[in-house]
């Protein structure tokens, strides 16, 4: 297999099918690794990564922190609240501080768009996009293509209908690219207020504005949560009137009932899902949990050169 031709993961934009399919087989070769700390690989020893994290976040965090740990990197956490940025420190100094203390990888997430692409041309060391503003969130993309991969074999037509607030989404931005790299058919669900305008034109999906006309057409409904922190306030009436329309609760397996459900978390319960749908047998949201930190020790050790 050739080596992998990359550096960075800022977003699924740069990565062509072999790329993402070479991430997918190292995962899988991780996956006996993920969930214990009694096998620890070698992999990346000697390396250090730094997670970097601007916004809240539970999933991406620790599954970052734990694929580096079982490869034997050394991780530091750096706190932004509490650093020198509180004294005007600017991001790019901090971030060259943290290369010049011998940094192997950078796993940032930001509120800013784009945030990665500018650090990159300014450190020499890999540079990670934990998920940028609304713009991409790539792991996410991957762990939840790896896990389509794993149960279904492969991507090729398959229907992946993308539910809810599209609009201010990475997770909805970073799958529609990577779905369609595979050949799988896409489409999105949900209020008009929450889709961005021309989307089918765009993005190359179907557009539904009928969550039934979606669950029937779709093999896989990916449920995404209002992202209240970007939202602007009035673009849904209220979160009841959304649950009433746009709620994915087990009515949907009465108008498909082979339909799987995926959520990328965290879950608002009673808003976008039910916890009956979210603990049933055609939920994969564990399993991309799991996935996480295998995708995870496989980006981190294609990039480092492990
Ligand atoms: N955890 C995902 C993200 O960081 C999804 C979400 O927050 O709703 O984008």
């Amino acid at each position: 297999m050739t080596a992998f031709q990359h550096r960075h993961l800022l977003g699924i934009e740069d990565l062509s099918r072999a790329d993402v399919e070479q991430i997918f087989h190292r995962a899988e070769a991780y996956l006996p690794y993920c969930r214990s700390a009694l096998y620890r690989l070698a992999d990346l020893r000697g390396k250090t990564v730094v997670l970097a994290f601007f916004e809240p976040s539970t999933r991406t965090r620790v599954s970052f922190e734990l694929a580096a740990r079982r490869l034997s990197a050394d991780v530091v956490s750096f706190q932004a609240l509490g650093s020198s940025l509180a004294k005007g420190e600017s991001l790019l100094d901090t971030v060259q501080t943290l290369e010049a203390m011998g940094m192997d990888a950078l796993v940032i997430r930001h509120p800013a768009a784009g945030i990665s692409w500018l650090l990159r041309e300014h450190v020499s060391c890999s540079i990670i996009n934990a998920g940028d503003g609304q713009h991409e969130h790539p792991t996410q993309a991957l762990l939840d293509g790896f896990t389509l991969w794993r149960h279904f074999g492969q991507l090729q037509g398959l229907r992946v209908c993308l539910i809810g607030d599209i609009l201010h989404s990475r997770v909805a931005r970073s799958n529609i690219a990577l779905l369609h790299l595979f050949g799988a058919e896409v489409g999105v669900c949900g209020p008009l207020t929450l889709i961005p305008r021309n989307v089918e034109q765009i993005f190359g999906v179907r557009l539904f504005t009928d969550l039934q006309e979606a669950v029937r057409w779709a093999d896989v409904l990916n449920v995404l949560r209002l992202q209240w922190e970007r939202m602007e306030s009035g673009l849904v009436p209220s979160v009841e009137e959304y649950h009433r329309w746009f709620g994915i609760t087990a009515r949907v397996f009465e108008w498909k009932a082979d339909v799987w459900i995926m959520h990328p978390g965290p879950v608002n319960y009673g808003v976008e899902l039910t916890p009956d749908v979210a603990l049933s047998p055609r939920s994969f949201i564990r399993q991309q949990v799991t996935h996480g930190v295998a995708i995870r020790m496989a980006v981190l050790s294609l990039l480092l050169g492990g």
